[in-house]
């Protein structure tokens, strides 16, 4: 057996397009399983196939005659057509210099006689052929015969283009698909040089998924095909429409075309809510506009650049942005940092614990701290948790995350108490920890075996992690209030802070947040709300905690107000265990609350 045909010129390309046109051993299809049968019949043969030629093998579309699949490419005949897109015929293989060694033709199934018609794409590429194959040799075809397997092979060409065709319309809007718009943006890019892209967002996924849960499937069908028509009406003429994801739209322009015009013409017209079955519905439209050169590296993800573009505009309500290279050194930063969350959550070296300590602003003293995560990563070194933990919410690794922290806080709590040290640890948790029972579940029985105090454990929770499950949060909230675990609202008075929420949270503590406090000695306004808020959280029988107190105005002022605690950088900073003890032991911080 020889090494086979040798590579056509093209052979790269060729291998694209054999990609492009046919989708690895796509499923039978009756259309070709007749052009064979019929042809086997036309010329009287025991095997004919449709043959795919890949860079290691060939594999057959369709098949008569023949139980394999696919053979290796160095056995394959129909591997010579690449060559010069012309047909092959071999009377005899085993007479046949190249052919009289192979394996095909030494065994089963014996080939003698072969002949086969390319299957040539519009650009000029054979992907393959159609082949008729006899075990006995054969006097050469007559040129009506010729011109009919040729004819054959055409239909299967026709039927390929149709299939794949097919797979480039999104179905229930009847535009061209995803896939389509990468292929255009290809073939623009290879006609003029320089083209841009655009992806127009018109709503957020999350509010196309709550009309689906509150008015039904076809509802939400029916106004992505009312987008459609408005947004295609905006459009330059002759520009097509593509749908490229649930709630994405695509269009390409020449290069040249005025981006913030068409930019301006469609978020204009979308100011106006889309009307469906009788009901507006408005919209949330964010454009990314991706300018891109011939120059461009082909492997490079456009797609993924022109939507980060347009989730920034929608995010950051910018109505539409051009693609600026700092998203995707974002983006990247953010795929690397949550790849390597895995190894930080088992190594045990990367991750370690801070504890800042509470004040009590009557007593003055310290029985309360928070423990705040702290990442070294090995190559980026450290990370705050303000970057990685709204990134790790939303993959799965964020129970494994509030897990790690719950076995750290324990072990510590262990240590302080062998050693006689008195302190409330409180932990940040997220809503993975509380959308079900397993993190509950878990602290109550480490805090049993290991036979600490519920008390001396706090969780301090954010008011945003009620907007996905709050009946859950505020079951496993009140499971632990019950067993004596303090619970603290964080961050309160920023968001939507709702005081009937309030009420029917099972906390004990608010935590006013350090945007609020930094304001204090300056900002009339902060004086003001400060002041008032302290007075109804303690109004309703809550503990209140300022965070961020840098300076001794500030503290001065909470003292004045009736605050219950203070933490900040003027207490202390964020420190180790040890660390930790030392400054409790100096006691300096007395100090500032006793003038
Ligand atoms: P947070 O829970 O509101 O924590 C307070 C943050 O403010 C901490 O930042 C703390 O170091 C910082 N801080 C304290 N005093 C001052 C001050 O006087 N001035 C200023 N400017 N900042 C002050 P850190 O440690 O970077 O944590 C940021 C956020 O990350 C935390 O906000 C919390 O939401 C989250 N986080 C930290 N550790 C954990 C954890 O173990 N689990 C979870 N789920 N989240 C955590
Ligand atoms: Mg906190
Ligand atoms: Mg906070």
């Amino acid at each position: 057996m020889g090494n086979g045909a040798p590579l056509p010129s093209n052979e790269t390309q060729r291998l694209a397009e054999v990609a492009r046109f046919c989708t690895v051993d796509s499923e039978q299809d009756e259309v070709f399983d007749k052009i064979v049968a019929m042809t086997s019949a036309y010329f009287n043969v025991p095997i004919t196939l449709i043959s795919i030629v890949e860079e290691h093998r060939q594999w057959f579309r369709a098949r008569v005659g023949l139980e394999a699949t696919q053979t290796p490419r160095e056995v394959s005949f129909c591997a010579y057509t690449t060559l010069d897109n012309l047909m092959l015929e071999v009377l005899d293989a085993t007479l046949d210099p190249r052919f009289k060694d192979n394996a095909l033709v030494t065994g089963a199934p014996h080939i003698c006689y072969y002949a086969g018609a390319p299957l040539i794409t519009a650009d000029g590429f054979t992907l393959g052929t159609l082949c008729i194959i006899d075990r006995v040799p054969r006097a050469p075809m007559s040129e009506r015969d010729a011109a009919m397997l040729k004819n054959f092979a055409e239909l299967v060409m026709m039927h390929i283009g149709g299939v794949r065709s097919r797979n480039f319309v999104d179905q229930p809007t009847g535009l061209f698909n995803r896939q389509r718009f990468e292929e255009d943006i290809r073939q623009a890019l290879q006609l003029n040089g320089a083209c841009q892209i655009y992806a127009v967002d018109v709503i957020s996924p999350a509010f196309l998924n709550d009309i689906v849960k509150a008015l039904g499937y076809s509802f939400a069908a029916e106004l992505i095909q009312a987008i459609k028509s408005r947004l295609q009406t905006l459009l330059p003429q002759d520009c097509l429409l593509y749908k490229i994801s649930p709630t994405r739209f695509g269009f390409i322009l020449n290069d040249g075309q005025p981006a913030a015009q068409i930019c301006a013409r469609i978020l204009y017209h979308f100011k106006h809510p889309v009307q469906c079955q009788g009901i507006p519905i408005p919209m949330q439209v964010g454009i990314g506009v991706l300018p891109l050169l011939e120059s461009e590296e082909p492997g490079r993800d456009w797609l993924r650049l022109v939507i980060s573009a347009a989730d920034e505009a929608r995010d950051r309500q910018l109505g539409w942005s051009l693609y600026e290279p700092q998203f995707d050194a974002a983006q990247r930063r953010a795929l690397m940092l949550l790849s390597s969350l895995p190894e930080a959550i088992d190594a045990d070296t990367q991750f370690s614990l801070v504890y800042q300590p509470k004040i009590n602003l009557s007593s003055g003293c310290s029985d309360c701290v928070e423990a705040l995560l702290r990442w070294h990563h090995p190559l980026l070194g450290s990370i705050s948790p303000a970057e990685f933990i709204p990134l790790a919410e939303k993959t799965a690794l964020m129970p494994a995350i509030g897990l790690w922290v719950l076995n750290a806080i324990v072990q510590q709590a262990i240590a302080w108490k062998a050693r006689g040290v008195c302190l409330r640890i409180a932990m940040n948790i997220t809503v993975s920890d509380l959308e079900n029972a397993g993190f509950v579940d878990a602290m109550l029985h480490e805090i049993r075996i290991h036979d600490l105090d519920p008390e001396d454990f706090e969780l301090e929770f954010t008011e945003s992690m009620l907007i996905t499950k709050p009946e859950e949060v505020i079951r496993q909230l009140q499971r632990v209030r019950q067993r004596g675990i303090e619970v603290a609202v964080d961050d309160f008075g920023t968001g939507y802070s709702n005081w009937a929420y309030l009420k029917e949270l099972p906390a004990n503590t608010v935590k006013l947040d350090q945007s609020l406090i930094s304001g204090l000695s300056t900002n009339q306004n902060d004086k003001h709300l400060v002041r008032t808020l302290i007075g109804l959280a303690k109004g309703l029988g809550y503990c209140v905690v300022a965070e961020g107190v840098e300076n001794q105005e500030t503290l001065d002022l909470l003292i004045q107000w009736g605050c219950s605690q203070a933490q900040g950088y003027l207490i202390a900073r964020p420190m180790s265990p040890a660390a930790l003890e030392d400054w409790i032991e100096q006691g300096r911080y007395t100090a500032l609350v006793k003038p």
